[in-house]
């Protein structure tokens, strides 16, 4: 009976404190905010943005994403992904020696453009940060105005794209930046890894990667992805606990957009199988992407036009403007 009683008691205080444990902080005890299935990791809020922060850390260090005393152009659209990689380089800036210049571009969407560029004017005015704008409708290439172009509006997202590249690209160059700056993320990374495999695009998928050299021209200035190892549900976490303030609608274009599902497909996916968002973008660099090394384009020629880099004679942008130009005599 005794034995039995002992038995009986060591189960109850086992059970108290696995009770004890759950809802708490791993590394605290704290009350915990969130579990990390994927790193079977319970943490509190500060933690949490501890370890949120150490991630990006890290990405930066393992593949030297930034050196000593250089100028970051930060890409920063008012979306959470961009505001919180905006957030999380203010913070290392100082001690990691690199200085910020914040660039946004107004694609003249209404009821939505306003509002983005609003809070990124708000970000940087609070952190007193230097903010580059580049307005589509000053080169009468407005979103709204190529979507009401029948031939063209199919194609929007490929389209935006194209003017976010170029633009992008020419401000951080025009500005004097080392290195550019986007919010891609962990989930962009896999999404974009099956988009490449979908359409055979293995230049893309060499590109695939958390900095891009890529071709070399004097105008190309080096892309850096701080975020590619970090998935958006931790990053919408981030944004909360920070009091970031984002735009929190889609674009109103977006819907329907390939893009989209694969990126709902994965995260079903990862709900069921823990780390596989992540393991399928480090296995890729680690076991396949090397083996793409022949897709690594050497040098780029110059667009005619603009003088901007150009595999071909004309940007696709100072195509894409021509183009918009014809439509709009006829
Ligand atoms: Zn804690
Ligand atoms: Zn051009």
């Amino acid at each position: 009976m005794k034995v039995l009683g002992q038995v009986k008691k060591s189960v109850i205080l086992g059970i108290i404190s696995v009770i004890m444990r759950v809802g708490r902080c791993k590394l605290c005890g704290r009350r915990m905010i969130v579990h990390l299935r994927y790193a079977n990791l319970s943490l509190c809020e500060d933690h949490f943005i501890n370890f949120f922060e150490n991630r990006v850390l890290r990405t930066i260090k393992r593949y030297k994403l930034l050196k000593d005393n250089e100028k970051v152009a930060v890409a920063v659209s008012g979306g959470k992904d961009s505001i919180v990689l905006l957030h999380v380089l203010n913070k290392l800036a100082k001690d990691m020696n690199f200085s910020l210049s914040v660039l946004h571009i107004d694609l003249g969407i209404s009821g939505y453009s306003n509002r983005c560029r609003e809070l990124v004017e708000k970000y940087v005015n609070e952190y007193n940060l230097e903010l580059n704008l580049m307005n589509m409708n000053s080169e009468d290439l407005s979103i709204d105005e190529i979507a009401s172009i029948k031939k063209l509006n199919r194609k929007l997202c490929s389209i935006c794209g194209v003017i976010k590249r170029y633009w992008l690209n020419r401000m951080a160059y025009e500005i004097g930046a080392d290195k550019l700056a986007t919010g891609h993320t962990l989930d962009d990374a896999d999404q974009i890894l099956i988009q490449c495999l979908i359409s055979g695009d293995m230049r893309q998928l060499y590109k695939l990667y958390p900095i891009v050299y890529s071709a070399t021209h004097p105008k190309l200035v080096t892309r850096i992805r701080p975020l590619f190892e970090s998935p958006e549900e931790d990053i919408l976490l981030y944004a909360k606990i920070e009091g970031l303030e984002f735009i929190e609608r889609p674009c109103p274009y977006a819907s329907g957009a390939l893009s989209l599902d694969i990126k709902k497909l994965l995260n079903e996916i990862e709900s069921r199988h823990p780390n596989t968002k992540l393991s399928i973008y480090r296995n890729f660099v680690k076991k396949i992407r090397y083996l793409l090394d022949v897709y690594s384009e050497g040098e780029i020629g110059t667009c005619k036009i603009c003088g901007f880099p150009s595999s071909v004679g004309e940007c696709s942008y100072c195509r894409l403007k021509r183009r918009v130009l014809e439509y709009r005599k006829r």
